[in-house]
């Protein structure tokens, strides 16, 4: 039962092949037996899995259908849920119990999700290999001696280990998409807007983004579903339509337009990688495609501004972890300025720090005009290439990531190393576009992901072009040993 997608679990719920809770049950046996190799939890949810199980089947008992109801799923532990641990992979907020449920959770509750817990990530969401949680590293089920990704590597695990069939997650500059990559899932980063951050941690507000991991594109579509749409306790979530996205997946490919930036293919690309984002042209070609050169010349200027921008809001976004009104407090503080100074030392790890400190030094009187200003300006022209792209093609295509994963610790003493890692994903983020990863093969026995980005509001659009190559591949359906 644990091999079905969320799609499958739909029909079997529907034709009465299982309950809800019978499959709960099987995915809580699964998660206490398989997950101590993994760590991709930090909390589990079983009491609240099983009542929201029985009331699920209850609900279908009386009539009621929907793609997500009785589905089990679980959430990056940055959503706020009402009484449980919403850690955010900090010993800040060890023992915080969020007092209220995000908007995402809440309305994921209401479609019948049945949550079975919270999954680990990179502290404050900062990272690429969710080695930087409280809560220890997360291990990649195609190798444990490798990183799942960061920072959404629990949600990113737990989903390829058939722990469970698909998680929330969260995409700042790519911990939706890199993570996908890097564990063979399909992930998709919504347009800015599109789904509410209320309830969701902030890490940078301009940036963040709540979106779907699931192994196939057609069960983002039933993800995202749940997930998006207006909310007024959200100033930027946008008062737009929510399409419907499992509507969209079946539409041809005849004449899409794709566009495959030359500035892609640089030194930084592994070749292999390289050569299996060419395959995926291919196939998209023999589905009717047309594949055009294009060219995005501020490209190279997207990591300096990502972490610019991302530290800066992010200084600013966690000064309220103070040690005075929740989370974390030091022992015994001397006076107001040692509670300050040994709560946030203590509570934070180094690469939380590192950004603070990053941050603040940027928005400082001194440097404003010289950083973050000038990120800012980068920012606008990334927009602008991305807006020109678009008037001659419908979708752009590259590799998601530069590398396969890699081992743990193996970039622990190098953050830039790191940051670097995320040349392909952050310029969405910086856009606010839309853009997901998809399974397209391996080297040395780690997943490649290839990404595709769209114009505003076009999730569907991914979600089709997507579902269309997984119909024709058999990447996605490749199953970790062991798993
Ligand atoms: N790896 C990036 C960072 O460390 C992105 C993280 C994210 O998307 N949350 O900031």
């Amino acid at each position: 039962m644990h091999q079905l997608t969320l799609a499958e679990i739909a029909r079997g719920l529907a034709d009465k092949k299982f309950s809800s809770e019978e499959l709960t049950k099987v995915l809580l046996a699964r998660i206490a037996q398989l997950d101590p190799q993994l760590n991709s939890f930090i909390s589990l949810t079983e009491d609240l899995a099983l009542t929201q199980a029985k009331a699920a089947d209850a609900r279908r008992a009386n009539g009621e259908s929907g793609a997500l109801l009785g589905a089990p799923i679980a959430h990056k532990d940055l959503f706020c849920t009402q009484g449980i641990r919403t850690s955010c992979g900090s010993k800040m907020l060890d023992n915080f119990k969020a007092p209220y449920d995000a908007t995402v959770v809440a309305k994921l509750a209401a479609a019948g999700a049945v949550t079975l817990g919270k999954t680990n990530m990179d502290e404050f969401a900062m990272g690429s290999a969710n080695e930087s949680s409280y809560y220890g590293a997360v291990k990649n089920p195609w190798n444990l001696e490798y990183v799942p990704g960061g920072s959404s590597g629990g949600s990113a695990a737990a989903v390829a280990a058939r722990l469970l069939p698909a998680a929330t997650a969260t995409d700042t500059g790519g911990s939706i998409r890199q993570p996908a990559a890097f564990t063979n899932l399909t992930g998709l980063k919504p347009t800015y807007g599109r789904v509410s951050r209320w309830g969701m941690i902030a890490f940078a507000s301009s940036l963040d983004q709540g979106g779907p991991l699931a192994r196939t594109a057609e069960d983002c579509a039933i993800l995202l579903q749940g997930m998006a749409g207006f909310d007024p306790q959200d100033s930027t979530c946008i008062d737009e339509p929510v399409p419907d996205y499992s509507a969209s997946l079946n539409g041809s490919l005849q004449g899409l337009r794709i566009g495959v930036p030359k500035e892609y293919f640089s030194a930084g690309l592994d070749p292999r990688i390289a050569d299996l984002v060419m395959a995926s042209v291919e196939e998209l070609k023999k589905l009717g495609a047309v594949v055009k050169e294009i060219s995005l010349p501020n490209m190279q200027h997207a990591i300096p501004a990502y972490y610019v921008i991302a530290p800066a809001e992010a200084s600013s976004n966690l000064s309220r972890f103070d040690g005075v009104r929740f989370g974390y407090r030091c022992e015994a503080p001397k006076n107001l300025e040692d509670l300050y100074k040994r709560s946030r030392g203590e509570g934070f790890g180094a690469e939380v720090q590192r950004r603070i400190m990053v941050g603040a030094y940027a928005l400082s009187a001194g440097y404003y005009d010289a950083y973050y200003l000038k990120a800012q300006k980068i920012r606008r022209l990334i927009k602008n290439d991305f807006m020109a792209a678009f008037n001659e093609v419908d979708i752009i295509l590259g590799p998601t990531t530069p590398n396969p994963a890699w081992k743990l610790g193996a970039k622990n003493s190098d953050p830039i190393a790191a940051y670097l890692e995320d040349v392909y994903t952050v310029t969405a983020n910086l856009a606010g576009l839309p853009g997901l990863s998809m399974p397209a093969g391996f080297v040395d026995g780690l997943p490649v992901g290839v990404q595709l980005l769209a114009p505003y509001f076009q999730e569907g659009r991914l979600l089709n072009v997507a579902h269309q190559y997984q119909l024709n591949t058999d990447w996605h359906t490749r199953t970790p040993t062991g798993f």
